[in-house]
């Protein structure tokens, strides 16, 4: 089976090793939308040596800021990101979730203080990365259903 190529941008970034069916997720968490700017390539399901099927994410003109990163790590902790600069692809970096996440994913106990009108942005532990398991910091609840509490 022949590795899929990736159509070489002059600028942006390629997040490569998605865990399958996680491309469009992916997308909803940069908040690219079919009325973005940016010219998007998605390949869904594609084999690759390193895992059996991947997706692929290509955005143009557009570098992912840290955060965003950490979205992806949430989601897809294997994914792997190159970000290219006048077609010069820069060295492959993975997707690493920090052992503490602050404002990324809400709190699902409604009672929790993070979830009051006080000003505190949710934060949650990192008990494990691949797979991604997170509990609250303020009420040590886990959280269940990671990807529809991303904020
Ligand atoms: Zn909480």
């Amino acid at each position: 089976m022949k590795e899929f190529k990736v159509m070489p941008i002059k600028n942006g970034t390629v997040i490569d090793h998605i865990t399958p069916g996680m491309a469009l997720k992916v997308l909803k968490i940069l908040n690219i939308t079919g009325s973005s700017d940016s010219i998007v390539s998605v390949a869904m399901n594609v084999p690759s040596k390193k895992c059996k099927l991947k997706d692929i994410v290509k955005i143009e003109d557009r570098e992912l800021a840290p955060e965003e990163l950490n979205k992806i790590a949430l989601i897809a902790p294997s994914a792997t990101f190159n970000i290219i600069r006048k077609f010069n692809v820069g060295n492959k970096h993975t997707v690493e979730l920090p052992d503490t996440i602050e404002g990324i994913v809400r709190c699902e106990n409604p009672n929790c203080i993070s979830n009051k009108s006080e000003p505190i942005s949710p934060k949650c532990i990192v008990v494990s990365k691949n797979p991604v398991s997170l509990k609250c910091f303020y009420c040590d609840r886990d959280i269940v259903d990671i990807i529809s509490n991303i904020i």
